[in-house]
Formats: C-alpha cells, structure tokens, sequence
C-alpha cells in the first residue's frame, strides 16, 4: 500500500488545474458538498473513502450544493484567471467529490458551462467523469451528450461483482444501464480493476465485463487500477501485464479500442 497517495475531498466548487492520468491538465469542477462525499455508490476502491449514505437522491442535500449561479460566477472567475495567465489547461472536468450527474440543476449548470467556456476557453475540451448510474435518466442522458467527453465507468459485467465493489443505491440493473449507455454519443468506458477480497479480473469476470463493452459498443475503453489508498484495504492493485491482457481481450474480442493508464 505504501506506493499509493491518499487525497482529501476538494474544497470549493473549482479546482485545479491537476494533472490527471486520463485527461492531461485537468480544471475540476466540484457540484458536490465540499465536507463530504455525495454519490450513489460505495465503491470498495473509493480514493474519499466511505460513502456516508450511498443515494441517488440529493435533494435532501440540496443545502449542501451549490447553486447554478454560485458555479456559473466561480467558472466564469477561473475562466478570467486562466486566460489572464495563459495557462495551459486540457480539459475542463465535472467530477469532485461524488456524483456529478447526482445535482439537481445538473443540466441547467451544463449548459451555462458550454457557453462560458466558448466565450473563454473555445479550444478546452468539456468532460465528465461519471459512474454511469444515472444514465437511466432522460434528461441526463441529454445533458452528457452536450458535453465533449463522456467517461462513464463500468467496472463489471455481472450485478454480483458491481454490488460487490460498486455498492450501488438500488435499484440498479445493470441491462438498463447498459441500455443508457449505449444511447449516450462517442462514451468513453472507464474500468478500475483490483484483487483481493474481491476481484474482477479474474478470466471469468473478465469475459463478462467483455460481453458488456461488446453490447455498449464504445469509442474507447480506458482501463486502469489503483493509484489512490482505496476505502478498502483488502483490496490492492493489479500488475500491468494483467492490465495488458485485458485491454488485448477488450481489442480482439469486442473489437473496441482499449487504453492502459
Ligand atoms: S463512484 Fe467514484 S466517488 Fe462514488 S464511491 Fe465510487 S469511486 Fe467514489
């Protein structure tokens, strides 16, 4: 365990910018309560620890969020601040700590973002990094295809293995999340895989995960392992050639492309 960093929950609805694996310079933009994670899954791997209250329902902590004019002042604050800079910035990121899709205003915030980043940074590229649990939701659905990247993570293919390291808020099925994802523009999948108390990468877990990417259909599959102390320290990281041989199962197998970070 010693290799892997901890990390506190991020204060203030912006952040940043951080260097992220996947994204390059990434400003991180927190919809979330700055003093406690906010998610509707427990996942064992979680860099923030435990989810006090797995839900999909945040309007019992509406007072905790930020409203749309609060992020659209502190986006349009830090948007000034970089262009004033000229900071180099890749991506501008809705992440935080939890949820992101689980905000109410959730698609209000998105589109006021878009426009201010077209007036101020046109050539930043706008993500999200979700757990994909709302993707059963119409209306978000629509505002994730207003963004530029969609990276929604998918770890298993059976709903054993997710219950078991994803702790999901029921309901969750996963055909209807596959059915969500596959209606969503160019996803991205993100896969986080462990062993330990609880593994999925193993070769049988693996093949089912393959049948879920095959069905969903992706432009890319980005797969990866801890780099963050996990909520669970039963769990630990797999090697890189077991990785490897993943994303080589993800190529011939479902035909999609595959990346290791
Ligand atoms: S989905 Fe993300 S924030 Fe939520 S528990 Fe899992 S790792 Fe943590």
């Amino acid at each position: 365990m010693e290799s892997l960093k901890s990390i506190s929950l991020q204060t203030g609805i912006i952040y940043g910018p951080v260097r992220s694996r996947r994204l390059g310079l990434s400003l991180g933009i927190n919809l979330l309560p700055e003093d406690y994670k906010l998610c509707s899954f427990n996942c064992l791997y979680c860099q923030y620890g435990w989810t006090a209250q797995p839900t999909l329902d945040a309007i019992p902590a509406l007072k905790d969020l930020p409203r749309p004019i609060e992020v659209t002042d502190a986006l349009e604050k830090a948007f000034k601040s970089i262009v004033r800079k000229r900071l180099k910035v890749d991506a501008i990121t809705f992440s935080g700590n939890g949820e992101p899709t689980l905000h109410p205003d959730f698609a209000e915030i998105v589109e006021a973002t878009r426009i201010l980043r077209d007036r101020y940074l046109p050539q930043v590229k706008l993500a999200i990094l979700s757990n994909s649990s709302t993707v059963t939701r119409q209306e978000i659905c629509v505002a994730l295809n207003r963004l530029d990247l969609r990276i929604m993570k998918l770890d298993a293919g059976s709903e054993e293995i997710i219950h078991q390291l994803n702790g999901p808020t029921p309901p969750f099925y996963l055909k209807d999340i596959i059915t969500g994802l596959r209606g969503l523009k160019d996803v991205i999948l993100q896969s986080l895989f462990v062993q330990g108390r609880i593994t999925n990468a193993d070769p049988d877990s693996v093949a089912l995960w393959i049948e879920s990417v095959r069905e969903i259909h992706p432009m890319l599959v980005q797969l990866y392992t801890l780099d963050r102390v996990p909520a669970d320290r039963r769990i630990w990281k797999v090697n890189l050639p077991t990785l490897e041989w993943i994303a080589s199962q993800v190529r011939w197998r479902a035909g999609v492309k595959s990346e290791v970070y």
